[in-house]
C-alpha cells in the first residue's frame, strides 16, 4: 500500500482566547484522519497542538511527532503517537518535520508558529521546495500576517510571487480542498 500523504501542522502550544481556535484544531485533526492522511506535528499534548493530535488519533490517523528533548516536559510530549522522534535542537525538529511532510498547514499560533511559517515560506522563495503552504485563517486570525506580507511586497522587499506561495483558507472544508489540490499538484 502506498504511504499516506503527510500533513505538517504548525500551531500554538496554547489554545488562544477564542473557542473557535480549538474547534478548528479538532476539525483539522479529524479531517486528516478521514482523508487517510498522516499528521506530522511538534508532538506536544498542550494547546492547539494537543487538540489536533488527540482528534487525529481518535479518528484513526497515523501520527508522527517531533520534539527536541529539552522541551519534553514543558510541552508535555505525547507518548502514544504512532511515531515520536526526539531531536537535539529546535532546528533539527523543524527539519525533520519538513522532510517528512507533503504539505504545511499553519493554524493560529504564536512566535513559534510564525517562526516555522517563515522558515518554510523563505525556503519556498529560494526555490528549495514546492510544498503547499496553507494558512487556516480561523476567525480572521491571520489577516494581520497577510497584510504584513502584502506590505513587504508593496515596499519592494519581496517579489509579488511570494504572495502566491501562501494560500489562505477560512475553514476546514476549504482547507481540505486546498490540500487535495495541492497534493495532486505535487504528484505531477
Ligand atoms: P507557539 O506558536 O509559540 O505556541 O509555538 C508553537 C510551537 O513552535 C511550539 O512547539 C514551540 O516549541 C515551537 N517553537 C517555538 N520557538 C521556535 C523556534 N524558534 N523554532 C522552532 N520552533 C519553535
Amino acid at each position: 500500500m502506498p504511504s499516506p500523504s503527510s500533513i505538517c501542522i504548525f500551531c500554538g502550544a496554547r489554545a488562544g482566547v477564542l473557542p473557535a481556535y480549538s474547534q478548528a484544531a479538532k476539525e483539522t485533526g479529524e479531517m486528516i484522519a478521514n482523508m487517510g492522511w498522516r499528521l506530522v506535528y511538534g508532538a506536544g499534548d498542550i494547546g492547539l497542538m494537543g487538540e489536533v493530535a488527540r482528534a487525529a488519533q481518535a479518528a484513526g490517523a497515523k501520527t508522527l511527532g517531533v520534539m527536541p528533548k529539552h522541551l519534553m516536559r514543558q510541552e508535555i510530549a505525547k507518548r502514544d503517537l504512532g511515531q515520536l522522534i526526539l531531536t537535539e535542537t529546535m532546528h533539527e525538529r523543524k527539519k525533520v518535520m519538513f522532510m517528512n511532510c507533503d504539505a504545511i498547514v499553519v493554524l493560529p499560533g504564536g512566535g513559534g508558529s510564525l517562526d516555522e511559517f517563515f522558515e518554510v515560506l523563505t525556503w519556498r522563495q529560494l526555490g528549495l521546495h514546492t510544498k503547499p503552504i496553507i494558512l487556516l485563517d480561523v476567525a480572521g486570525y491571520w489577516q494581520p500576517l497577510v497584510a504584513l506580507l502584502d506590505h513587504v511586497i508593496a515596499h519592494g522587499f519581496a517579489d509579488g510571487s511570494m504572495r502566491g506561495f501562501v494560500q489562505v483558507v477560512p475553514d476546514v472544508a476549504a482547507l481540505t480542498v486546498a490540500l487535495q489540490e495541492g497534493l495532486q499538484e505535487g504528484l505531477k
